[in-house]
């Protein structure tokens, strides 16, 4: 047996039934929220089986999402760097312009098969927001958004989008006003009303069933993306390569290809450098902890309170990664790598001028490191999920680096 093949049954395998990948994942949880996740872990395990719910779920990605997105080839850039061809997954084409929408369908078609009328969640930059506001509209479902006052006001163009969506943003004003207070406050709302609700977590994260969840509901891009390549270029890609926030789009993309011969690469956010602060790598600084329900490898301090983030790409920017990406880590089947801000910025202008695509500054960190790795790797092919489009970022970055032209 060789070294990937001990991986072919990953997918029946993980987790258990308990939601552990190994020693990680799990729920841990505030007993008044215990039966709530208890409800969602089961009415999971029944529904995931049902033909009618594949086939809606199907339905549903074709017709509103606008499934399968293509596999395109990068001539022009793996020209530029001289090296392996460089292969995107275009999941900026998805509906909304990223992969998120991907789990918010399926957790909304979860809340309507449990005869739920809302769906109650956190948000950040109001990437998720905007998803799930999406999905309720789709599904005629109530949906409630906790969102930190400081990023509220950082975020006015998703804000507004979640209300045309018709969204209740709800703001948060205690504490330091972000996320992590988005994330308590969104908790208190979901123990009051999960008789008539259900909560919907944006990233492969947080207590059991959610990391399953997530990861089965994105392994769609991954499943797609294998058959396509194969059809496109006769054989599997030497690597595949993705960025890695909580972990939702990579877990989607690489679990298809965890029992293949194939190289996989995750990639965190450097950010500015290696001091605390500075960066959002939780497997290189981080170590084994248990945070928002679930044991995983974050960056604490030591008295395992979360250390504070940053990336340019403020999607990336989460002190943890899920607890499937914390077991593929140590068991050696997947290489976790970096990319700084300044890499992520020339390659989101890179692919902007070499192929007419606007990456997403969060997806710009996995354009990085594949360029990188294709001058390195001189032969061969690199798969490379494409997360979102940049449209979001466009201002940003112009404001800071103007028209990129040190970067081209
Ligand atoms: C949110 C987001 C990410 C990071 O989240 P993951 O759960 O790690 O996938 C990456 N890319 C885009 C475009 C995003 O919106």
């Amino acid at each position: 047996m060789n070294k990937y093949q001990q991986f072919s049954n990953h997918l029946k395998e993980m987790p258990d039934e308990k939601g552990y990948f190994g020693k990680y994942g799990g729920a841990y949880l505030p007993p008044e929220l215990v039966a709530a996740f208890e409800e969602i872990a089961t009415a999971y395990q029944t529904i995931c089986h049902s033909a009618q719910f594949i086939n809606e779920l199907r339905r549903i990605r074709k017709e509103f999402q606008g499934r399968p997105t293509p596999v395109y080839h990068c001539e022009r850039l793996s020209r530029l760097n001289g090296g392996a061809q460089i292969y995107l997954k275009r999941e900026d084409l998805n509906h909304t312009g990223a992969h998120k929408l991907n789990h918010c369908m399926g957790e909304g078609l979860l809340a309507k098969f449990l005869g739920k009328k809302r769906l109650i969640a956190e948000t950040g930059a109001g990437q998720h927001g905007v998803a799930l506001a999406t999905a309720a509209a789709f599904f005629g479902l109530e949906c409630e958004i906790h969102m930190g006052e400081v990023d509220i006001a950082k975020q006015a163009p998703n804000v507004a989008r979640m209300k045309v969506l018709g969204a209740k943003v709800v703001p948060v004003t205690f504490g330091l006003k972000t996320l992590k207070e988005a994330v308590d406050s969104a908790f208190i709302s979901y123990a009051e009303n999960y008789k008539d609700s259900i909560y919907c977590i944006g990233s492969a994260v947080g207590p059991h069933p959610f990391p399953l969840m997530v990861r089965d509901f994105q392994k769609v891009i991954g499943i797609e993306a294998r058959e396509q390549f194969f059809d496109m270029v006769g054989e599997m890609p030497d690597a595949v390569c993705a960025c890695v926030g909580g972990g939702s789009n990579s877990i989607g993309m690489f679990t298809p290809f965890v029992g293949d011969p194939v190289e996989i690469y995750g990639v965190e956010p450097l950010g500015r450098g290696e001091k605390v602060g500075d960066h959002a790598a939780s497997m290189r600084f981080g170590s084994e902890g248990v945070m928002h329900g679930f044991n995983s490898i974050m960056l604490q301090d030591k008295k395992g309170e979360p250390l504070p983030v940053y990336s340019i790409a403020s999607g990336l920017d989460y002190p943890s990664v899920g607890p499937e990406h914390a077991y593929l880590h140590d068991s050696g089947r997947i290489h976790y790598v970096y990319a700084t801000d300044e890499q992520a910025v020339e390659a989101f202008y890179k692919l902007s001028r070499y192929e007419g695509i606007i990456p997403a500054l969060e997806s710009s960190h996995a354009v990085a490191y594949a360029m990188q790795l294709a001058r390195e790797m001189k032969t061969g092919s690199i798969l490379v999920n494409l997360s979102g489009r940049g449209d979001k970022d466009i201002d940003y970055v112009i404001e800071r680096y103007g028209d990129g032209k040190q970067y081209l």
